[in-house]
């Protein structure tokens, strides 16, 4: 069966927010919890909320409102209702992409909240599905082979009593509530052990210590003591008389998201890669070790053009507005819009295209220094140019019969700024080589 390995379109409108957060909000801040480990960032606070008000409304957040384990069970036959999952994938992706440490911090979206949302019953999600929760799985004596519990819950009554150590607990100083792997008689292995969801509060509940990591320093890894922690027996998540396989369960539905986390620092980690060596490559070896791509050179500095000459035809209405409409101002506006298609036409039907032919011609040194001539260098001149025309075309048409005063006058000769500047430089650069050719437009 062929995997498809696009995303559904359905998570576009996500990705983008997810993004976004990335970028805007963590990004911004990184630095300063690098610096501040251990630190609570306030700032999360407006996210959560939205995350939250995103889950209410049926669309899953960062990782609470993640995927429910018997969801496959639940679906009607030949729908996909678990998006789910990939929802929260693609969320701890492109968050992780703007800080990792910010994302695991991240209130109300811990990784006991995902184990929670993933195996609860319907009545413990109604109870349970709000608090803030972390993980508690690890132990100084094991790590992988999670079967290895050695935390003990013992019944006493209708309650569990809770006894042991667990290390690398991230978000345990802060969460309001941990669920714990404990097993309910070491003897009989991997089908005694359970998750109980404890609440921070509930005494003989410590936080022993916080680490102090190399990095994702946002994001607070705990050392915890249970002493004879009391919890009633309601506490265990999952249906009645599953054990183990319910607990790994959670695993289920948590370490994609971790494994999304590296995905997400990892493509941030290649976009750093990519600056240096866009940055480092001229550095290094000079205008040879500029690699650009042609067309993609020339289409952004077009667009550059594009927006200017566009900004010259909003000052035209700008400058006509609220004049009574005359022979004169309809006559000035035309005549301010044939100048605007002039330089249209000049640019995008002639200079560009020859411009942009010659770039793909020429080879390495000359093609960096072609480009650094023909297109940064002349492409000032010719905006400046632009805006000069888009301020005097706005002051004349204003002024339709009127004397000319010398400011907007000097602006409608702008253009001229914009072609005497790329004369003076062609006579002595690469430019003069394309300029000079007169090569026949493709
Ligand atoms: C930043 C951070 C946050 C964490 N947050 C949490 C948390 O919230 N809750 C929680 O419970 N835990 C948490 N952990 C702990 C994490 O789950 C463990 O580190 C992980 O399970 C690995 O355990 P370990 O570090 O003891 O490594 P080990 O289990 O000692 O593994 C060491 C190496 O041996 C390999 N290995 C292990 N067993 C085998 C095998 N059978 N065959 C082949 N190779 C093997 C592993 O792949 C690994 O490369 C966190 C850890 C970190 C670093």
């Amino acid at each position: 069966m062929a995997i498809s390995l696009e995303l559904p379109k359905k998570f576009a409108m996500n990705i983008d927010q997810a993004r976004q957060a990335a970028l805007e909000v963590f990004r911004p801040i990184s630095r300063k919890y690098d610096l501040a480990e251990h630190e609570y960032p306030v700032e999360l606070d407006t996210l959560a909320a939205l995350y939250d008000g995103l889950s209410a409304a049926g669309q899953a957040g960062a990782g609470a409102a993640g995927g429910r384990a018997d969801a496959e069970k639940k679906r009607p036959e030949g729908v996909v209702v678990n998006g789910g999952n990939m929802q929260s994938i693609i969320n701890s992706l492109e968050a992780s992409y703007g800080d990792v440490g910010l994302m695991l911090s991240l209130p109300f979206q811990g990784l006991g909240n995902a184990a929670i949302a993933a195996v609860a019953t319907d009545e413990q999600l109604e109870r349970l599905g709000k608090v803030w929760a972390s993980m508690a799985i690890t132990e100084p004596s094991f790590g992988s082979d999670s079967a290895a519990v050695s935390t003990t819950a013992t019944l006493d009554g209708d309650d569990y009593i809770i006894n042991g150590e667990k290390i690398f607990v991230t978000s345990g100083s802060r969460a309001s509530h941990v669920v714990v792997w404990a097993t309910l008689d070491r003897s009989v292995g991997r089908a005694a052990i359970k998750s109980f969801v404890v609440p921070m509060d509930t005494p003989g509940v410590t936080v022993a210590r916080l680490e102090h990591k190399l990095g994702i320093k946002g994001s607070p890894t705990a050392e915890l003591y249970f002493e004879n922690c009391t919890i009633p027996d309601d506490r265990i998540i999952g249906d009645e008389g599953t054990g183990f396989k319910t607990a790994l369960a959670t695993l289920d539905h948590t370490r994609p998201t971790i494994g999304a986390q590296a995905v997400g620092v990892a493509q941030g980690a290649l976009w750093v890669l990519a600056i240096l060596f866009d940055v480092g490559g001229p550095f290094l070896f000079g205008s040879a070790g500029w690699r650009l791509v042609p067309g993609h050179f020339a289409e952004r500095h077009g667009l550059i053009i594009l927006i200017a000459l566009g900004e010259s035809i909003v000052a035209i209405g700008v400058g006509v507005s609220g004049l009574p409409l005359d022979a004169g101002l309809i006559g000035a506006s035309l005549l301010g819009l044939a100048v605007t298609c002039c330089l249209w036409w000049a640019y995008f039907d002639v200079v560009a295209l020859v411009a942009e032919r010659k770039l793909r011609q020429a080879t390495g040194r000359d093609r960096a220094a072609l480009a650094r001539d023909s297109y940064s260098l002349l492409h000032l001149p010719m905006i400046a140019g632009i805006v000069l025309l888009a301020f005097g075309l706005k002051s004349t048409v204003g002024h339709v019969g009127g004397e000319l005063a010398i400011v907007p006058a000097v602006g409608v000769l702008g253009p001229y700024v914009g072609l005497i500047a790329p004369c003076i430089r062609a006579t002595h650069s690469r430019c003069a080589s394309w300029m000079d050719e007169g090569s026949p437009i493709p």
